[in-house]
């Protein structure tokens, strides 16, 4: 099942499949690739979006650690 689309250029329907339009030549638009348009998207935010995760990941390692103790604490309680 080919997913299609209209060039750009031509407007002539157009397999996703191809890079370019069999009719004019013209190249399909990186834009109609989602994983393409995310990737683009994402690049220049990654770094900084993952020392936040990052950042996040460290709270909340702290947080389940605290959690933690208290659960085992209650558990030892309840025995
Ligand atoms: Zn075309």
């Amino acid at each position: 099942m080919d997913e299609v689309k209209f060039c750009d250029d031509c407007s002539k329907l157009i397999s996703t499949e191809y890079n370019y339009c069999p009719w004019c030549g013209k190249k399909r638009e990186r834009s109609m690739d989602l994983p393409s348009l995310l990737e683009q998207a994402m690049g220049s935010l990654e770094k900084i979006q993952m020392e936040d995760r990052l950042d996040n990941l460290a709270k909340l390692e702290d947080s389940l650690d605290s959690l933690e103790g208290e659960i085992n604490a209650f558990l030892s309680k309840t025995r």
